[in-house]
């Protein structure tokens, strides 16, 4: 089923993302992560997959299990940024077969070590085109796209990164789920300004709990979210008090504060970058939507 088909205004969701774990030896415990997590019946559950196609099998593995094995709707990520048209065409056609109907149709960004030429000889250089070809290759597919409230690294500008999200909406995104901020008025802006241009379709805000100050400096130096000077004081803090479980506790606490406000004020549902964490999560979600 397609997700948008599952979202009912009034009635807010969490959704968790999860990504490959590398070593197939980690697979049986990930699995089981997957299972703690199912009881918080989520919306659906989506899979990353590594631009340039470093994870293609092992995604379309993962989706399809926690489909057939699972019971979650699953939705798998997928990156155009040099790949050709012929490889995304057999990935969606996998899907299909599997039974997935849903993909988050992204651009992706060069593996560090790409040569200048990756892309140049590629067709699909936006999520926009890979949105387009994804909607003629198979109608019915369910198309997320993602959202950047503190604007994209190398966007020109808010308004022209805007446009551009709009874009990938109006050539076939169901709906937008926003890469991962720490300061709910980022995403209540973004959603005002995205109104305000005529995006009507929901934009689901992405939250991530951290778990340890090493992870979340990493995670934002490559995607750019802005970390509050006094949340990072209080991380600080916590981590010199009490290590890592204190860091964990307060980041855990912060981003279940996040999630109520943004459920109060009317966003349609959480999206959840778990980590493949399964403890913190439970913990973030107790009782969030009841
Ligand atoms: P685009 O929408 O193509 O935008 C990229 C940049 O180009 C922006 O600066 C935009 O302003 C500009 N732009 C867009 N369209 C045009 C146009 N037509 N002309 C000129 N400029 C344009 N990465 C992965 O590798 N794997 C994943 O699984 C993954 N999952 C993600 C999940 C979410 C929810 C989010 C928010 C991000 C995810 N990413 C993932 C990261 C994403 O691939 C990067 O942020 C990437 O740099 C941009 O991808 P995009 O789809 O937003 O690209």
């Amino acid at each position: 089923m397609k997700i948008i088909d599952k979202m009912t205004p009034g009635k807010p969701f969490i959704s968790l993302e999860f990504f490959p774990p590398k070593d197939k030896a980690e697979w049986p415990s990930f699995f089981k992560v997957v299972d703690r997590l199912a009881t918080l019946d989520p919306l659906f559950a989506s899979v990353t997959y590594g631009a340039g196609g470093s994870t293609k099998g092992d995604t379309l593995e993962i989706v399809t299990r926690l489909k057939e094995e699972h019971g979650l709707e699953a939705m798998a990520h997928l990156t155009c940024i040099g790949a050709y048209r012929g490889d995304l065409q057999c990935f969606l056609d996998s899907l299909v077969a599997a039974g997935v109907n849903n993909v988050l149709a992204l651009r992706g960004d060069p593996p560090q070590d790409a040569p200048p030429e990756f892309s140049a000889c590629r067709t699909l250089l936006h999520a926009s085109d890979l949105a387009s070809f994804i909607r003629e290759a198979h109608p019915a597919m369910g198309i997320g796209v993602a959202g950047y409230p503190e604007t994209h690294p190398e966007a020109v500008g808010p308004e022209e990164d805007l446009a551009f999200l709009k874009l990938k909406l109006d050539k076939g995104g169901d709906f937008a789920i926003t890469q991962l901020f720490f300061d709910n008025q980022h995403y209540f802006d973004f959603v005002r300004r995205a109104r305000a241009i005529g995006v009507e379709k929901p934009i689901v805000p992405g939250i991530l709990p951290v778990v340890s100050l090493k992870v979340i400096q990493r995670i934002i130096s490559l995607c750019g979210a802005s970390l509050p000077a006094a949340y990072r004081a209080q991380l600080e803090e916590a981590d010199r008090q009490g290590g890592a479980a204190a860091v964990q506790k307060l980041g855990i606490a912060f981003a279940r504060r996040q999630a109520e406000e943004l459920l109060e004020r009317g966003a349609p549902g959480v999206h959840i970058y778990t980590l493949n964490r399964d403890e913190a999560i439970l913990e973030l979600v107790d009782g969030l939507l009841s």
